[in-house]
């Protein structure tokens, strides 16, 4: 095997997954130490999201990139609707990967385009895949921040698809929901700047999406223009009890931390980023930091909830529907 010197720098902080997560908490971590992110694409390349991102969140990130701010949730189901205000900011998702990575790479980060392939922590090496070559590399603290992995993440996930269409949303200050009637999931719709919306499909019981439910959504709403990029994947429901096995840390996606009830992700790891740069850099119990955690405890919370009713087989859907609107209905008559 060739030298891992002479290929990759030697770090403190060795993050897998340049993407929103990794990035994120590269950018944070710099600060402390010599951080070598890897990932096998160009970050910013792939759509993977609504880009739906609470303006609270977002603001904290301090990125200049096109977004467009809504105001208000609305929520179909058949004849009935439901809405709310709350306050989102819709990006570009690729767009939003490019500019976390460039604040990383200013923060004194290096990028290296890898494969991430196994470790073995009892010598903290790592096996990483450049090119055509497999090369050895010595970590100090290895943080896995490379999305949802079916074969270690659990059996309880999502599926979803997602484009990015020049088309422009009837509702231009909402983030548009249509419950699904025959699976637990929904379809939605959300404007993006330059006259393009967000459009996509997502089931959370474990059953494939359906492409007729997702092109009859589109005929709908009349988004019949030119689909500019395509994406989608595997959603995690089930938050991690484990996000750290000695030097060895999980963050994002393959730590679980979306809110299974509506697929949200960017929300929790803007939130957590902080208490993961903390623990990592001061070699803090970080399993015991995060389940006692306010976030953790919703996240498995709505983790129970969404299982139990996909347990339910053909009456989830109906369960989920009706939980989905009397909890908009609550949040609309406390405002
Ligand atoms: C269709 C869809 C829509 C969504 N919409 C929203 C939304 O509107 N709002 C919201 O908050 N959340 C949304 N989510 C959830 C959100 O997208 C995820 O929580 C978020 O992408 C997680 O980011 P991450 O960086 O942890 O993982 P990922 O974005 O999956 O990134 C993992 C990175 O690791 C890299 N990688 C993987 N394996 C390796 C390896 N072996 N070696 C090197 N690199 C590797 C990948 O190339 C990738 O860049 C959505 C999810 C989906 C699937």
């Amino acid at each position: 095997m060739p030298d891992y010197k002479n290929i990759l720098p030697e770090s403190d902080f060795t993050v897998v997954g340049a993407s929103f997560a990794g990035s994120l908490l590269a950018s944070k971590l710099a600060p402390y130490g010599k951080v070598l992110l890897i990932d096998r694409i160009q970050p910013g390349t792939r759509l993977k999201c609504g880009g739906g991102v609470r303006a609270k969140e977002f603001e904290r990130l301090g990125l200049d990139i096109p977004h467009v701010k809504v105001d208000r949730i609305l929520m179909v189901e058949k004849d009935k609707s439901c809405r709310f205000n709350s306050k989102y900011v819709v990006v570009d998702r690729r767009e939003l990967d490019a500019a976390v990575l460039k604040k990383a790479l200013a923060a004194g980060a290096v990028f290296h385009k890898a494969g991430y392939f196994s470790h073995q922590t009892a010598e903290n090496i790592m096996n990483v895949n450049i090119g055509a070559e497999t090369v050895e590399y010595k970590y100090k603290k290895l943080i896995l921040a490379n999305g949802f992995n079916p074969c270690t993440g659990g059996k309880f996930y999502g599926s979803s698809y997602v484009e990015i269409v020049e088309s422009r949303s009837r509702h231009e200050d909402a983030l548009y929901f249509k419950l699904l009637d025959n699976t637990v999931g929904y379809c939605w719709m959300f404007p993006l700047p330059d006259g393009r919306v967000n459009i996509g499909i997502g089931s959370l019981s474990g059953e494939p999406f359906s492409r007729d439910d997702f092109r009859r959504f589109k005929e709908e709403q009349g988004i019949t223009g030119k689909v500019v990029c395509r994406g989608g994947g595997m959603i995690p429901l089930l938050p991690s009890t484990s996000v750290m096995k000695g030097n060895v840390y999980f963050f994002g996606d393959s730590a679980g931390m979306v809110f299974s009830a509506n697929g949200e992700g960017l929300r929790n790891i803007i939130k957590m980023s902080d208490i993961w740069t903390d623990c990592i850099v001061k070699g803090k119990n970080l399993n015991i930091r995060w389940m006692t955690n306010r976030t953790f405890i919703r996240l498995l919370i709505s983790a129970m909830v969404v299982k139990t009713i996909s347990s339910t087989g053909k009456s989830g859907s109906k369960i989920y529907n009706l939980l989905s609107r009397t909890a908009a209905f609550a949040r609309s008559c406390l405002q």
